[in-house]
């Protein structure tokens, strides 16, 4: 049985991963939960799967009807029902905690990630940013802790595109890998011109093609950001320098990833396009459990295509490899503008093409330095977002 704290539980990865704990009862149990506002959904959630330790990370929603509801039924339960960012990163750190399924969203979840793997608790990752922003510290942490387990799986990765290449890693020699395939499904508007992207609203940029997600991933999808973002996670987590690294449009989806070895040979990973599959085996490994959806049946899947990503259009996924190649705070200055970009896209405060001049803007203004420590990375993201609402203001 493996205890799971799951920070983000009412967004998209986190009922997905409560749909794979409801699936495999005997394996799995959610001992914890943090949401950001959403207090009558962690309710239900609670009640749902028997969970007592709950954090509100807006520590706004403490005064609504539900919040005294869900205190009560925490308490009831010897637990406990805490508000504020600090009491979600603590939750980590609970003694009956073996996994944290770490679903937050931006870089605010970097903290979590330090804690979780400082502390020798698995870290099941759907929240990229932290990697992203802090790899360089969470990586040492993460290898330690594999050291001390005799194998790879304190951090397992639950993006879809990370989970596929673990899996095609499994039993090979890292020496002999030669490039890591990143698979992109190219987003609602994979073959426009930069013309064609002008006028794009938010709904427009919302609707993917092919994953069903949170809001912020949805856009981020939209403009390559994602992929910029996933080429960085991928660099951090298999060790792998940026020039082994390659994107491919591949529009179906049905190809999670490829890696390719020194031989010529490649290992794809194919499923269906539900993030329960790679949820489900970050929490299974080393095993693998019955399926949670229905496997592909290749009968019907059509064609397979494949194209090189149109980087002159979709200028996010360039910058992010550049801050990834570069280095150092850099990364976390991109990220932290392109929340602040998206976020204004969002409220119809800057125009589509401006998500890319604002990530550039913050990072020619504040460059790069090495990366010391999570104070230091907070005062950079702080600066960074500073910086790209000074130019989304300006708009
Ligand atoms: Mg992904």
């Amino acid at each position: 049985m493996k205890n799971i704290c799951l920070l983000g539980s009412t967004g998209s990865i986190g009922t997905q991963t409560l749909d794979v704990v409801a699936k495999h009862p005997d394996e799995l149990r959610c001992v914890a939960l943090a949401v950001r506002r959403s207090v009558g959904t962690a309710l239900a959630q609670a009640r749902q799967f028997g969970v007592h330790q709950v954090a509100v990370a807006d520590e706004l929603a403490a005064n609504s009807p539900e919040a005294q509801e869900l205190r009560a039924w925490c308490e009831a339960g010897g637990g406990f029902l805490r508000f504020g960012a600090q009491a979600v990163e603590e939750l980590c750190l609970l003694p009956d905690v073996d996994v944290v399924v770490n679903a937050l969203v931006g870089a605010a979840g970097l903290r979590a990630s330090y804690l979780t793997l400082e502390a020798g608790r698995v870290l099941a990752l759907a929240n990229k940013e932290s990697l992203v922003v802090g790899g360089d510290l969470l990586m040492p942490l993460a290898a330690r802790l594999n050291g001390l387990r005799g194998d790879n799986g304190a951090l397992m990765p639950i993006d879809s595109e990370h989970g596929a290449i673990y899996q095609c890693l499994l039993g090979e020699d890292m020496a002999e890998v030669t490039k890591l395939w990143v698979t992109a499904s190219g987003g609602p508007f994979r073959g426009r011109t930069r013309e064609q992207l002008t006028g794009i609203t938010p709904a427009q940029a919302l609707a993917h093609p092919t994953w069903n997600m949170g809001a912020k991933i949805s856009i981020d999808s939209s403009t390559l950001m994602n992929k910029g973002l996933e080429v960085i996670e991928a660099h951090h987590l298999f060790s792998m320098p940026y020039e082994k690294i390659e994107v491919v449009v591949q529009p179906q989806s049905a190809i999670h990833s490829m890696v390719e070895f020194s031989d010529g040979s490649v290992k794809a990973h194919l499923g269906t396009t539900d993030m329960r599959i790679p949820i489900q085996f970050a929490l299974s490994y080393p095993q693998r459990w019955e399926a949670p959806v229905a496997p592909l049946d290749f009968r019907t899947l059509g064609t397979l295509e494949f194209a090189a990503p149109d980087t002159d259009t979709f200028r996010c996924l360039a910058l992010a490899r550049q801050a990834g190649e570069i280095g150092g705070t850099l990364p976390c200055v991109m990220n932290a503008a392109n929340e602040v970009a998206v976020a204004a896209f969002l409220a119809e405060q800057l125009p589509y093409l401006g998500i890319a001049e604002c990530v550039e803007d913050a990072m020619e203004a504040l460059g790069s330095q090495p990366v010391e420590s999570l104070d230091q990375l907070a005062a950079i993201d702080a600066a960074s977002r500073a910086r790209a609402r000074q130019f989304v203001a300006g708009q």
